[in-house]
């Protein structure tokens, strides 16, 4: 059976007290019958904190970004074997923003995916197409693409293991949400793919989540399609009311 998830993204926002707040106000803001494991990513610096002011609760800390190697001369990166130290259980990786300006290829992704899989952090591997990739036809292929080079050697025995986020770049930050019926059918697409590299039991399985403009008004009409499975959220996660409303709507 797969799991909704509810994943807040919080991307380069909240001071530190900021975090501590938003936490504090999600946790209390939890009835303890949501249907859906609720992960939070705050940025590097306040994991420990986040870590701490979670514990106990069903909300699960991710962070951002790690390197795919334990140690090393690698400046300004950090480890999962660090990650793993400080508490953190999931890992965003791929994300289209660090794609775009942090040279992420779909090779070092495949790289962090097994290694986040190996220290026992569950990725939640990000893929997405551009607009022009869209309106030019190649949308399907492009996906499977990202989907087939992310999941290079990862064996079936952990494919359950890995989320996968499907957040269309051009409805990333810009109010634009895919419609439900876009969304689910490029998350169907993906299901179809793993079931092709790995099998259908394996497909059923995987959590599979949509992301961009994900809000509390499309929230329950987005998360009731077959194939979608929760959310990735960005803007809407950053307030705990806001955060809360979708975590609610999500079904
Ligand atoms: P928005 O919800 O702000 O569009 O961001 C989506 C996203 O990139 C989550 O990873």
């Amino acid at each position: 059976m797969r799991k909704t998830i509810i994943a807040g993204n919080w991307k380069m926002n909240h001071t530190g007290k900021e975090t501590r707040e938003t936490i504090t106000a999600l946790v209390q803001g939890l009835t303890g019958a949501e249907q859906a494991d609720i992960v939070i990513a705050p940025v590097f610096p306040y994991l420990p904190m986040a870590v701490e002011l979670t514990k106990g609760t069903a909300v699960h800390v991710a962070a951002q970004n790690m390197h795919w190697l334990d140690n090393g001369a690698y400046t300004g990166e950090v480890s999962p074997a660090m990650l793993k130290d400080i508490g953190v259980s999931h890992v965003i990786i791929g994300h289209s923003e660090r794609r775009e300006y942090n040279n992420e290829t779909d090779e070092t992704v495949n790289l962090k995916v097994k290694s986040a899989l190996a220290h026992g952090l569950t990725p939640i591997l990000c893929c997405g197409e551009t607009l022009a990739q869209r309106e030019g036809g190649i949308m399907q292929s492009w996906i499977e693409g990202q989907i087939e080079n992310a999941l290079k050697d990862i064996a079936a025995a952990d494919i359950t293991k890995v989320v996968i986020a499907y957040e269309p770049i051009w409805a990333i930050g810009t109010g634009k949400t895919a419609t439900a019926a876009q969304a689910e059918e490029v998350c169907d697409i993906i299901r179809k793919k793993l079931a092709a590299l790995y099998d259908d039991t394996a497909a059923q399985d995987v959590s599979i989540l949509y992301g961009g403009s994900v809000k509390g008004k499309n929230a329950a009409e987005l998360t009731a399609c077959p194939d979608i499975d929760g959310g990735l959220v960005g803007g809407a996660s950053l307030k705990a009311g806001d955060f809360l409303e979708i975590i609610h709507k999500a079904v």
